[in-house]
């Protein structure tokens, strides 16, 4: 069902939530199941899910770039995607490798792989770095490079993170914000790597699997909007929100473009999960010059990934390869079939190239057959040559994949934070709307907590919005 009929009123509030990504279909169900609101999700691409969504090629449902669900998830918000799932929730065992000067190491980490793979320079400069930590003292706590080589110690950031920091965020490590390494570096000291490495023995294989859905990872989202349409919400995809209109602090409608005409559908209360820079150019009247200069400051990472459609029933056993030297422009290389472990299709499977690039950069102004002639190239440099038939290649180009902290975002963001808050009836959420660095369970923790801050008057709770916003700051990611 994809008829939008935002313009028919009803009695109930009404509750409007900006795009259909896990986050905003969460808060929809959450919302709408209550029965006594009504919602309406507006979501500019024809398909749910964002960057957690999932799209088929040649019979292989592939993913926006590798995608797992990790099993730090709350427990409610397991049980409630298990309800939605059912079966189709598998839990996978996790089998991937980094390269590193030259050789392979199994990820997640092993200690006895570990100890046979990695050179031995690289060991003894580890051994080096624990021993000296007692003594170590850094000058520099305000950065991610300062925070990360104080905890980790040198060889582990200038062999792995500060190369692939560069290459996945576009800023040398100096030049990225302390709270990049606290909030996206879960394992940001030696005595965290060390419990990752000891809980591979005791904690029975946690961290070593994750959870999966059998028909790709956008059946999250399917089912949240599934769930959400069943509940009497109403979702209208191809709806690219144009304009908030606004008198005073109250947001009175939304405007939306969809199939080439213009809409308006009146709120009570806005949730948004819009990049919070866009949202801020949305709003009318203009925020002041000061709120959209901030937003002019802040920046995402764009990231292009390449699908090879390859003849071949598998590529390798290995779900991701992980690339952080600098000389490979590729960060990650995944095979979509084995996160599923699908069997299906037969001779077909596809793989999914990650390059960290940002529109106007060379790489993002080169033709699909370029890229896909260049991840070959790239591939079989590092041992894993593409053998079998490239029969097509696609490019999706994510404009917004990783929010940049660099050093000094915090002041722009607490300008747009601080306005946005003067708003009495919107609320900004998700990954881009609070520009952070999450993972899927992080968004559908906002999302619920987002839906509890909704009266059943369609008012908002900013106080107790206030209250889960600081403990979202606890929140880091998994990899
Ligand atoms: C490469 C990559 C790998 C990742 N891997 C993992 C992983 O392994 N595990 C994990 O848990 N998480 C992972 N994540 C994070 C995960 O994708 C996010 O947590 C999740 O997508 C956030 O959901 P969201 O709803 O907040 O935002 P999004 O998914 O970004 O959804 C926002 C929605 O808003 C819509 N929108 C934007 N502008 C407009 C507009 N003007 N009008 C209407 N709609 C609009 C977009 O089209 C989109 O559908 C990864 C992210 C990336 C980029």
């Amino acid at each position: 069902m994809n008829e939008c009929t935002a313009q028919a009123g009803l009695a109930f509030p009404h509750v409007v939530i900006l795009g259909a990504g896990p986050a905003g279909l969460a808060a929809a169900w959450r919302l709408a199941r209550r029965g006594t609101l009504r919602v309406t999700v507006l979501e500019q691409r024809e398909e749910v899910g964002g960057y957690a969504g999932s799209f088929t090629l040649e019979g292989c449902r592939v993913d926006y770039g590798s995608h797992r669900l990790h099993p730090a998830t709350p427990r409610e918000i397991l049980e409630d995607l298990r309800s939605l799932l059912g079966a189709d929730l598998l839990r996978r065992p996790r089998h991937g490798r980094i390269r590193l000067q030259g050789r392979w190491i199994h990820f997640p980490l092993q200690p006895l792989d570990l100890l046979t793979h990695l050179p031995p320079q690289f060991l003894l400069g580890v051994a080096a770095d624990a021993v000296c930590k007692p003594f170590r003292t850094s000058t520099d706590s305000h950065s991610f490079a300062g925070v990360l080589e104080r905890g980790l110690g040198r060889t582990i950031c200038r062999e792995f993170y500060f190369p692939y920091a560069e290459k996945l965020w576009g800023f040398p490590p100096t030049e990225l914000a302390a709270t990049q390494a606290r909030r996206r570096i879960s394992g940001d000291s030696l005595g965290k790597l060390a419990r990752k490495l000891q809980a591979a023995f005791t904690r029975n294989g946690q961290g070593r699997s994750f959870y999966y859905p059998r028909r790709g990872y956008g059946q999250i989202s399917e089912a949240l909007a599934e769930a959400a349409r069943a509940a009497r919400a109403e979702i209208c995809l191809g709806a690219e929100v144009t304009a908030l209109l606004c008198a005073g602090p109250r947001v009175r409608a939304v405007q939306f473009r969809r199939h080439g005409s213009t809409h308006r559908v009146p709120a009570d209360a806005v949730l948004s999960t819009l990049p919070v820079q866009r949202l801020v150019e949305r709003i009318e009247p203009p925020a002041p010059e000061n709120v959209r200069g901030a937003a002019a400051q802040l920046q995402f990472r764009g990231l292009l990934l390449i699908y090879l459609v390859l003849a071949q029933d598998r590529f390798s056993e290995f779900d991701a390869h992980y690339f952080p030297e600098p000389a490979m422009p590729l960060s990650r290389l995944s095979e979509p079939k084995n996160y599923s472990g699908a069997s299906e299709p037969r001779g077909r499977t596809v793989l999914c190239a990650e390059l960290p690039a940002d529109p106007g950069q060379p790489y993002w102004q080169m033709s699909d057959a370029e890229l896909g002639h260049a991840v070959c190239a790239w591939v079989a440099g590092v041992g894993l040559p593409v053998a079998a038939p490239v029969l097509g290649v696609v490019t999706r180009r994510l404009r917004c994949a990783y929010p940049v902290y660099r050093r000094g975002y915090e002041e722009h963001f607490a300008v747009l934070d601080h306005w946005l808050a003067q708003m009495e009836n919107l609320l900004t959420f998700g990954r881009q709307g609070l520009f952070v660095h999450d993972n899927t369970h992080h968004a559908l923790i906002m999302a619920y907590a987002a839906a509890e801050c909704v009266s059943e008057r369609g008012e908002l709770d900013h106080t107790a919005w206030r209250a889960h916003r600081r403990r979202f700051e606890a929140h880091v990611v998994e990899d």
